[in-house]
């Protein structure tokens, strides 16, 4: 059987890398960049003015000078203009280029305006270059602003429009099949459900969480237990898909038939079961044509629990996307596992002092009480190198 740590790296070796392709601005938000992106001109990329007030030569204010004559008016979207005699000044405004001449601004809360004199008020001492945004103090022309891999938010949109990038290259999202197996599921719109039937709820939350990250557009398919069945729709729904995600059927009962169905139309086995609990018969491989498959078991918490802690930063990598910073909190109670094996339990966070956060254990009932996970904000990793995890321990935290 396979540790978790394996389990996680075996994927990472097994995954393609997506395509990418080119997005308008606007609809970049939230994708992750696959260029680099220099600057297009120095940024600033001239001297900008940052408050309002007149531009002077500070020498001449060294020099004595306390009013200064104002020649002009020197508007944000102007071009230059220029300080000539000694003691001239030139009224700006933020944004302004600062004047030719002009080394430092003098903000208008200082000065007493009498008619063309700007008077500098009295002890008032401006810096030599003060509220001046010097061209390239930021970043050169050329210079490198982003890296692929990044996710765009809004600061990375600004960065991109201001580079003048109206599209920009992204990386693909996957078309994910996410096919639930079992002849006792209904489907959530099926007026009636028979004593014996479930209503499907896997599909949903897979697709949710696919969608929720940005790791997906999902077609969702429901399969019954019969392996001539599987077979054929399986081969049917690769074909049109990156990934395939299955839920169900991959444990040891007789009407198990996914693994055996996965590897009967060429898919290549990279391991089936993990040292954990729940999720403990997810099952990975290849297909033939190379595309990832996913076949988690069909009990909904380990449904979730194994896309969350697998799936999700599998395709994370295959976009492309910079590795996150792994997440840390403080248990709020001890945690004693049951069995040697790695658990995963679900929490809620639900406080914070200063610089950490707690988590309050929420067991499930068994692995199919899936309803008790509502509320909770997704799960602590609990390595089986120890068997108890008093309070306070820090753990790793995986988000839903
Ligand atoms: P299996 O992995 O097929 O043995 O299923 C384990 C348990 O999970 C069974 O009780 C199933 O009824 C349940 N289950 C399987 N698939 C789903 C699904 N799509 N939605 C909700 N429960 C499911
Ligand atoms: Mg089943």
């Amino acid at each position: 059987m396979t540790e978790v740590a394996d389990a996680e790296r075996l994927i990472a070796a097994h995954l393609p890398r997506f395509a990418a392709r080119p997005v308008p601005l606007a609809a970049s938000v939230d994708a992750v960049l696959a260029e680099p992106i220099a600057a297009e001109r120095d940024q600033p990329p001239f001297d900008r003015v940052t408050m309002d007030g007149i531009a002077i030569r500070h020498a001449d204010w060294s020099a004595g000078v306390a009013a200064f004559r104002v020649v002009a008016t020197q508007a944000a979207g102007a071009p230059a203009a220029a300080l000539a005699e000694p003691g001239d000044c030139i009224e700006v405004m933020t944004g302004a280029v600062l004047p030719d001449g002009a080394d430092t601004v003098v903000p208008v809360e200082r000065l007493e305006r009498r008619g063309e004199q700007a008077a500098i008020a009295a002890g008032y001492r401006p810096e030599p270059g003060q509220f001046v945004h010097r061209r390239g103090s930021d970043r050169r022309a050329g210079d490198p602003l982003l890296a692929p891999g990044i996710r765009i938010g809004p600061p990375e949109i600004a960065v991109l429009a201001s580079a003048g990038r109206h599209t920009v290259r992204v990386a693909s999202i996957p078309r994910v099949a996410v096919i639930s197996t079992g002849d006792e599921l209904v489907d959530v719109d099926a007026p009636a459900v028979l004593p014996h039937q479930i209503r499907s709820s896997n599909d949903w939350a897979l697709e949710a969480a696919l969608v929720r990250h940005r790791l997906g557009t999902v077609t969702r398919a429901r399969l019954a237990d019969d392996e001539r069945e599987l077979g054929r729709a399986i081969a049917e729904l690769h074909a049109g898909h990156d990934v395939l995600l299955l839920s169900g059927g991959v444990s040891m009962g007789r009407f198990d038939f996914v693994p055996r169905v996965l590897e009967a139309l060429g898919a290549k086995l990279v391991f089936h079961k993990i040292e954990q609990r729940p999720g403990r018969p997810m099952w990975f491989g290849t297909s033939g044509a190379g595309k990832p498959v996913f076949a988690l078991p069909g009990n909904p918490v380990s449904t979730l629990v194994c896309a969350t802690r697998y799936v999700l930063p599998a395709l994370r990598t295959a976009l492309g996307a910079a590795p996150v910073a792994p997440e840390w909190v403080e248990l709020a109670a001890p945690i004693e596992l049951g069995a040697d094996l790695t658990y995963f339990m679900p929490v809620a966070i639900v406080g914070t002092d200063p610089g950490i956060a707690r988590a309050e254990p929420r067991p499930t009932n068994t692995s199919g009480d899936f309803v008790s996970l509502a509320g909770t904000d997704g799960f602590v990793e609990l390595p089986r190198t120890k068997r108890l995890y008093p309070a306070g321990s820090i753990v790793r935290l995986f988000r839903w």
